[in-house]
Parts: structure tokens; sequence; C-alpha cells
């Protein structure tokens, strides 16, 4: 058991099977939540306590065991190495409205998605609820950059790792944690809609972003397996759903693949299909990925997209690309590492 990934009143009850006065939980769960890497930084803690907590329940923070910074924005990549030896990425990028941490979720991922550099290797496991907030954390510590907002668009389905993710929020949302307030964390998915149903019953402030990628079961059918087991239609119901319950737009992510999902009829499609419901569209140029025959659309192709949904009334941004020059696109940083690049 990780003691970081336990909340308040979890840890709060272990110490007093401990023996140990109730205001030490307390104590403690502020250091971890502070990017400690060990008990002795916890000055305030006795001597025993901290050798006992030592010994029993190892930190295990992750080392960086790369780190590359954009020259052009600053954006700052982070591969990290887990206390299992896994790698993970995370990527610290600077808006004008705060510093945004993009986590990831899982190491690789099973969703075989054909345009990303993540699945490639399939998943090998899932992460921990303190391997989600280290990567907040540590990238927090190591930049000396206080950040504000987070997605969850790294490696790895969150929808796929549920049990975990939500008590990540829990805790990055806790008072005595980061802090960070609901409303500054976006969670991506590819579409798991029983999940996404599930995720309509907690009724949290998140945003939630929809990996749509295309307007119709043809085109989503040939780049993401996962439209065989929820097509279309019944990810649109979800989403309808998801807003009745949160009143939160929906986030559609759109990647333009030259040739694959980028026509006019395409655009046209997605705007009948989008009708009624409270959506943004976050158009996404491609990411080449060196495995991936797989191209960005052109800029003409990008501009009338863009036009065509919001001259039918739909708001569609097209996301700058950030980190271009330090393989920002996630997955490529592990994939290469993995492969001894
Ligand atoms: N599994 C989740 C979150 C991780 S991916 C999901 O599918 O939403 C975060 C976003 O990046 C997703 O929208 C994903 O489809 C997109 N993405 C993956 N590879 C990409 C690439 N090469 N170029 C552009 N976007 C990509």
């Amino acid at each position: 058991m990780n003691l970081k990934s336990q909340t308040l009143a979890e840890l709060a009850a272990l110490f007093k099977e401990m023996g140990e006065p109730a205001f030490r939980a307390k104590q403690v769960y502020k250091w971890l939540h502070s990017g400690v890497r060990t008990y002795d930084e916890m000055t305030n803690l006795p001597q025993s306590l901290r050798g006992k907590l030592t010994e029993n329940y190892p930190i295990n923070a992750p080392e960086v065991v790369r780190k590359q910074e954009s020259q052009r924005d600053g954006t700052i990549k982070y591969l990290w190495k887990l206390s299992d030896g896994n790698c993970v990425e995370t990527v610290l990028m600077r808006y004008h409205y705060g510093n945004t941490v993009c986590i990831s979720t899982e190491v690789g991922c099973r969703m075989g998605c054909a345009f990303c550099a993540s699945t490639i290797g399939g998943l090998v496991r899932r992460l921990e609820p303190f391997e989600m907030l280290d990567q907040v954390l540590f990238t927090q510590v190591d930049s000396g950059l206080p950040v504000s907002h987070i997605v969850l668009m790294g490696i790895g389905e969150p929808l796929d790792n549920f049990d975990h993710v939500m008590r990540f929020l829990e805790l990055v949302n806790s008072e005595d944690g980061m802090n960070i307030s609901m409303r500054h964390i976006s969670l991506s998915t590819c579409g798991l809609v029983p999940k996404i149903d599930e995720l309509a019953k907690r009724k949290l402030q998140i945003s939630l972003a929809i990996s749509l990628h295309g307007p119709n079961d043809a085109i989503r059918d040939r780049i993401m397996p996962v439209n065989k087991a929820y097509p279309i239609d019944e990810l649109l119901s979800a989403c309808r759903r998801y807003y009745d319950a949160t009143s939160r737009r929906i986030h559609f992510e759109y990647a333009m693949i030259d040739g694959v999902n980028d026509s006019e009829e395409n655009a046209r499609e997605l705007l009948r299909r989008l009708k009624g419901l409270p959506a943004h569209v976050n158009m996404i140029p491609l990411n080449h990925v060196e495995e991936s025959p797989l191209k960005p659309s052109s800029r003409k192709a990008v501009a009338q997209f863009q036009k065509i949904l919001e001259d039918g009334g739909v708001t569609a941004t097209v996301r700058r690309t950030l980190g271009g020059d330090i393989d920002a696109s996630c997955g490529q940083l592990r994939r290469k590492y993995t492969q001894g690049r």
C-alpha cells in the first residue's frame, strides 16, 4: 500500500490503528502532497515515527529519466521512471490561463487507435492513484512552476482505469492536498460508453472530452477499434446523458487526418451529428507518428473544416501545437526510450 493513494480519512484510520494521535495523519498527508521524497523531510514528526513509516510505507517517488524543454514555447516534457521500472510521460504546457499538466493514466494502452503512439506496445499496466498524483506533484516541484490545470490526455485510457482515476481526482482536489479545482480538470476518453454513464452519475464538475475523430461509423471503425463496441450514435447519446446530468458542455477532439476525416462532406456530417448537443470541437492537427502512414491535413483543409462548423453554429477551435520540437505528442518519448533511442 502506498500512503499517497489513501484519502485523509483513510490515513487517519490507519494512524489510529498504529496508536498515533489523530493530528499526525494530517501532518503526513500534507507533507506527502507537498512532494517530499523521504519521511526524513517531515521535520515535525518524531524520529521514531519517521523510521516506522520509512520501513513500512516506501514513498516510491518517480525519477526523472528524460526532460525536454521546448525552446519555442517553454513546454516541458518529462519521462518518469516508476518504482517498478516502467516509464510514463507528463507534459507541462504554459497557457495564458495557467500552467497545465497533461498526465498519463496507464503504462501503454489497449485501445488500439491507428494514429496514436501510446498504444503500439499495448497495455502494460494501469497506474495507481498516487502515480497520477505524483506526475502533477513532481512536475510542479521539478519545474518550480505552480500547476493550476490538469488534463488526463497522456498515455492510456482514463476510463479503462476508472476506480484509480476517480480516486486520483478526489486526492488532487482535496483541500489539504493540491486543492486543484475540478473545473480545472479535463478527462479525455476514446468513448467507453458504460463508463461515461458511470462518470455522469458522479456529477463531477470536470470537463469531459471525447476523442471523436470522425463523423460516422465507417471512419471511426477504420481508425478507432473502440467504435466497433460503442458506435457513434451510442456514444453521442451517452454524451447527451452526460450533459443532462452535469450541465457541462462536451468537448470533442478531432485529429485532422489527411484524406481520412477532413473533407467538407465530413465537416457537414459532423455538424448534423452534433446538432442540439452543447458542444465544442477542438481540432488537432495530427501529430505524425513514425510507425504510422497517416498524415496531417493541409492548412487549407483545416481552415475549411473549421469554417463549416462555425458557420453551422458549432464552436470549433484549432489546437495550438505546443512542444513540436520535443516529441510532445504523448507516447513518443516513452516509445523512443523503450526502443533504446
Ligand atoms: N485515451 C484517451 C486520452 C489519451 S489521448 C483518449 O483517447 O481520449 C489524448 C488525445 O490525443 C486524444 O484525443 C487522442 O485521440 C489524441 N491523439 C493521439 N495520438 C494523436 C496524434 N498522433 N495526433 C493528434 N492527436 C492524437
